[in-house]
This record gives C-alpha cells, structure tokens and sequence, in this order.
C-alpha cells in the first residue's frame, strides 16, 4: 500500500521524491513497459518517468508540456513494479506525480464530468441504460452499449455445501457493463453455497479519480464504500482493475477477495457441464501485476470439461488503460492491434477478459469477437444452467 500524504505540497514532493529514490536505474522494468516498446525512448520508460517525476518534484526540471506529455502517456499498467528487483512503489509514484501535476494544471472538463459521473454509480446506470436503449438510432463509431445478462434462470443457493454469506462489489461503469458478470457471481455463489447480496449504498472505488490525481474524492468514496460494506462479510470483487481500490478503501472493515480466488476455495461444490469450444483467455494487467488472480482463473476454467482454453500470448497492455483509450486512441489502438492478430490466430471466437475497459476496447478494434466475462462463461457452465 503506498505511504500516507501529508497535508503539506512540500511533504508531498518528499513522499515522491523518496518513492523515486528506490530506483536504482538498472533498466530491468525496460522491455516490459508497453510504451517503452511501442516509442524505444527512455522518456517513454519506467526508469525515464521515474527520473522526470524526481526532476519535477524537487524542481530541477521546469515544467513544460513535453513531460507532462510523456507522464501522461503512462498507462499506470504497473508491468514495469511487477518485474522490478528493487521494489519501486510505480503505482504509488504515479499517483502522487498526477497528484503534482493536477494541483499545478487542473483537469479536462471531460475528465471532471467522467469523475462526477463515476462518483454517482446510480445515475450513470440509468443513462447507461438509456444509452442501450438508444443505441440502434446512433452512429456506430460510438461504444458498444452494455449488454443484457443472458442468465434468467432463477438462483438457487446449494443446499449440500454450508451457507456462507458475501457481498458482491459492483462499481461504477461496471455497476451496468458488468451486470451480466455480477449475475453470473451470485449464481456461481449461490451453486457454492453462498449467498450474495449487493448493497445498494456503495460507490465507485475511486481508481478513476486517484489514477487522475484526485486523490480527495478518491478518499470520499472509499469512506461511503466503508459504510456501505460495514456487515464486515467478505467483499467479492470481479473487475480486476477496482480490486486494488476498493481493498485499500475497506481494509479493516471488510476482507476484499477476488471472485476467481473466493470460487476456487469453493470449487468442490461447483459442478460444470461440457463445453464443446476453443475460447481464448485474455489476462489484463491488473490481473497479472496487482490482483495476481490469474492462477485461479486458469484452475476454476479447467474444472469445465470439454473445453479448448487458448491463452493469448502476452502482447503488453491492451492500451485500454482506464481514460487512456479516450485521451490517446492512436496509441491505444496500436498497442491494441497485436492482441487483436494473436486473437484472430488463435482460432477462437469467443474472448474472455476480466476488465471492462480491456473488453470494450477490444470490441472496439473491429475483429468479429464475442466477448464475456469470464464469470459468465463459468455461470452459463454450470451443470444446472439452461444450455444458452
Ligand atoms: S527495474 Fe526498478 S530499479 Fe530498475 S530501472 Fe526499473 S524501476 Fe528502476
Ligand atoms: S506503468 Fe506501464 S506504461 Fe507506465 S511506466 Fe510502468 S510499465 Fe510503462
């Protein structure tokens, strides 16, 4: 977990500049940073940002839109912390850099609208509903709309295991693209046993709003999620990229464990029937570097017989990364389009990701895809679901 801020700018620069200090600039994090590999300029490196945060903070750099640019263009992946030997904190780096220069230059109005909308999950399911319903009267260069949950068939809580109980965390973007996913957990709970509720009082984890350097509201909303999740029965979260946030935000309340991690330790109740398909499996970022749930994933999977499981090779972020896909799409489309190659190689037609962002840029690249999350997948497999 990163180190606390102080309330003072200055205190915040020291927090930063120790964090940049771990560095020890062996260049190791190189080849597995995706910008690094898309530019082959150090300033578009772990090693190179890491030295332009340090320059700013102490203000031997002045500041100047060239590094605000390659700053900016960081996709906060945390590939390069994953790798390094001497334990640089990037992601708390990064925060507290966006911190630094969100206080000096502000943000977009559209940022400010994103971060307002995400800060009130009820509303934006609403006009996210209304936007599905619009959808077939609009241009289809905007993105897909969420859609319907295929699951109708009623749950059933398995009375052979012991009753447990979990509350399902549901976010913001999610609360609506992923409903299908938040089904498809509470039925695979139900089938293991547990019963899980979601509670209507909880919020955005705030990741949106903390990876832009508004590390205030970042902290409102992980004070409603305390509230909201205050019964302290464990916290299933299913969207890779909230799990961090929302960990952090309840620690001490409430255990946050990862969907795929909580059903494995389950798995001798569920029972799945054959599948009869190649399906590929796309692993996000957050899922290998920070929620490291990818293990579990591979071993729920390979409990439904029958199937073809095709793992994509690793190709480097997706270029989703949150808002970087609407701030930077040329870039987030070339770093897209090697995922894309290795999909349609794999001659699969079904793709299976954790992560909303990741999916919904995906689809955006044009490939003919059917994209799930993989809960759904494990859901609609299961031996007493209706055959889709
Ligand atoms: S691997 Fe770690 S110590 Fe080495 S350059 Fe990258 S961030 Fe610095
Ligand atoms: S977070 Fe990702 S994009 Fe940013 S420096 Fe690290 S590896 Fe590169």
């Amino acid at each position: 977990m990163p180190p606390a801020v102080p309330g003072h700018p200055g205190d915040r620069s020291d927090a930063l500049i120790a964090l940049a200090d771990q560095c020890v600039q062996c260049g190791l994090c190189l080849p597995h940073c995706p910008t690094y590999r898309l530019d082959r300029a150090e300033t578009e490196s772990p090693r190179g940002r890491i030295a332009l945060a340090r320059a700013l903070a102490d203000g031997s750099l002045p500041v100047d839109p060239l590094t605000d640019a390659h700053l900016d263009r960081c996709l906060g992946c945390r590939r390069c912390e994953a790798v390094c030997p001497a334990g640089v904190q990037y992601g708390a780096l990064l925060e507290r850099t966006r911190q630094m220069q969100r206080q000096r230059r502000g943000a977009a109005l559209r940022q400010r609208a994103l971060e307002w909308l995400c800060a009130r999950p009820a509303l934006l399911y609403r006009l996210l509903g209304g936007y599905r319903a619009l959808y077939p009267l609009l241009p289809k260069i905007l993105p897909r709309p969420p859609a319907r949950s295929t699951l109708h068939a009623a749950i059933v809580p398995n009375t052979d295991a012991p009753t447990r109980t979990a509350a399902i965390f549901t976010g913001c973007v999610a609360r609506r693209y992923d409903a299908p996913a938040h089904a498809a957990l509470a039925r695979l709970c139900a089938a293991a046993g547990v019963i899980a509720t979601t509670p209507s009082a909880q919020t955005c984890c705030g990741t949106l709003h903390a990876h832009a350097g508004n590390a205030a509201q970042g902290q409102r909303l992980a004070a409603r999620n305390r509230a909201a999740f205050a019964s302290g029965v464990p916290v299933l979260s299913s969207a890779t990229g909230c799990h961090e946030a929302i960990a952090h935000a309840l620690e001490g309340h409430a255990p946050v464990r990862d969907a795929a991690q909580f059903l494995l330790e389950h798995a001798q109740h569920l029972r799945f029937r054959p599948a009869g398909a190649r399906v590929a499996l796309h692993l996000p970022c957050t899922q290998r570097a920070v929620v490291q749930s990818d293990r579990a994933l591979r071993a729920l999977l390979a409990r439904i017989p029958d199937l073809e499981l095709v793992e994509l090779p690793d190709t480097g972020c997706c270029g989703a990364a949150g808002t970087h896909m609407l701030d930077q799409p040329a870039r987030a489309a070339s770093l897209r389009q090697p995922l894309l190659d290795a999909f349609v190689a794999s001659g699969a037609t079904v793709l299976l990701s954790a992560n909303v962002g990741c999916r919904l840029h995906l689809l955006a690249g044009g490939a003919k895809m059917v994209v799930h999350h993989p809960l759904e997948f494990l859901a609609e497999h299961l031996a007493d679901s209706p055959t889709p």
